[in-house]
């Protein structure tokens, strides 16, 4: 009799997990918003490859024991990568590697567990943690809460908050709080159950790969790998951009972790975006950063407000680089506001 109630219990179960996996597809579109498009894997150097879904790129090294990889992307590259390392390598992944929380790298590592363990900097439990059910709806956000009841209604979402509003919604209730606002759309990420503070050496199949905490202002859990493999392979995510202008508002503290990042052993560089790079693509990143700083600094010197520097500073030797028109400003107003906070 008990038997037979767990088992009915467990074909419920799996009918709703089935269900809420389906409710849970992550929108292809938002991966697809540059020129990189489609799946593909292909080789760096040695047995450390790259896999890029659009214009996400993730990176892996195979060995006799099994594969490590970095940032499973999301569900639906998860799924395909999954099957296409089963068919060409034949052997399971071992190692899934967060470079950080956002969901749009750290989705979709489920489809891993049953041979993996995951591994993220020990600020992605608090970053995936549920934050105080007190926390309220956060500044820019709150426009969206057109009844005032200091929750997000299904019916009141917009932009992002609508795309992925069951992401958002952790106990499926069809309401955001504030603090599954500020949690984020991360319902697919899959905790880590390796975590580590500063540094951490994985072996496997006699090769080894570094695990190094590099806390930015993008990222406080923000992990850099550093695959071993002769000439080695660097994934540093989300900051350290290849022939793209850096996201945001970057200031000038930045700078020497970037040179930090640069003295380190490497050849080949994955920003977990767009091109695949190599260490000259880091040099010049710096070299960017260093003249966006003097431009800056002579802008300041001349008296110019913050709204006329980002008019005068072109930055005209990078208008090939992706995102030149978008992120321009954005990069001016960090680098202003760090070379004047404190007047
Ligand atoms: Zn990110």
């Amino acid at each position: 009799m008990i038997r037979k109630s767990c088992t009915a219990f467990v074909v419920v179960l799996l009918a709703f997990s089935v269900f809420s996996i389906e409710g849970w597809t992550q929108a292809r579109a938002l991966y697809q918003q540059t020129q990189y498009k489609g799946q593909e894997i292909g080789k760096l150097t040695g047995d450390v490859y790259y896999a890029r879904m659009d214009d996400y790129v993730s990176a892996f090294m195979v060995t006799s024991e099994g594969i490590v990889l970095v940032e499973p992307i999301g569900t639906e590259m998860a799924a395909w990568l999954k099957a296409e390392l089963a068919r060409r390598f034949k052997v399971p992944v071992k190692y899934v590697i967060y470079s950080h929380s956002h969901w749009d790298h750290a989705s979709g590592g489920a489809v891993y567990a049953d041979t993996a363990r995951f591994v993220g900097q020990e600020n992605l439990l608090k970053n995936i943690a549920m934050p105080p059910a007190s926390t309220p709806l956060a500044q820019n956000t709150r426009a969206q809460d057109t009844n005032g009841n200091g929750r997000i209604e299904k019916e009141e979402a917009q932009g992002n908050i609508r795309s992925q509003f069951d992401l958002y919604d952790a106990n499926k209730d069809g309401v955001l709080t504030g603090a599954e606002v500020t949690r984020g759309p991360i319902a697919n990420v899959h905790p880590p159950d390796v975590t580590y503070t500063d540094r951490l050496n994985l072996y496997l199949g006699g090769k080894r790969v570094e695990i190094i905490s590099r806390p930015i202002p993008h990222a406080d859990d923000n992990t850099i790998v550093r695959f071993v493999d002769g000439t080695n392979v660097l994934f540093a995510s989300d900051w350290i951009t290849v022939r793209r202008l850096p996201f945001g508002q970057i200031g000038d503290a930045e700078t020497p972790m970037v040179k930090a990042v640069e003295a380190m052993d490497f050849e080949f560089f994955l920003c977990s975006h767009g091109a695949l790079g190599k260490k000259a693509d880091v040099t010049s990143n710096i070299r960017y950063r260093e003249e966006l700083r003097a431009a800056v600094a002579k802008a300041i010197a001349a008296g110019q407000t913050l709204e006329q520097a980002q008019k005068s500073i072109m930055m005209e030797g990078y208008k090939d680089w992706d995102f030149y028109e978008q992120q321009r400003p954005q990069n001016v107003a960090g680098m202003y506001r760090s070379l004047t906070a404190g007047r």
